[in-house]
């Protein structure tokens, strides 16, 4: 089998197996529109239809877990991935923290609404 004829990118000769041009796909300029073909082609394989629709405006802690759920219900789409899991971890740390101001500002507002009441 011949191979290659091209360097590699440390000046190191290739070691793939050469077509009839004495180069291989990656190194044959006349083979540079099939990969870029193949590179936007892979591109589209991976990507997945989105029809979710995110929130607008995050002016509050409830604005914020509905842009997380949004994400959580698009995610549910998506391959199993590194990446996917990340997301939800990440998720999931955002919506403690929403829960945990949510909470906090729900009590606060009590306690403005029982103030509100000893003035009166
Ligand atoms: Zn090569």
């Amino acid at each position: 089998m011949k191979l290659c004829s091209g360097k590699t990118t440390e000046g190191k000769r290739c070691n793939a197996p050469a077509g009839a041009s004495g180069l291989c796909a990656f190194h044959d300029p006349k083979q540079a529109r099939k990969r870029a073909l193949g590179r936007k082609l892979g591109g589209k394989r991976n990507r997945v239809a989105s029809d979710a629709t995110f929130p607008a405006k995050l002016a509050s802690p409830k604005d914020v877990r509905a842009l997380l759920e949004a994400i959580t219900a698009d995610l549910t789409k998506h391959e199993n991935s590194i990446s996917r899991a990340r997301v939800l971890v990440s998720v999931a740390t955002a919506s403690l923290e929403t829960w945990k101001v949510g909470s906090l500002e729900d009590r606060l507002a009590a306690l403005e609404r029982v103030a509100e009441g000893m003035r009166k």
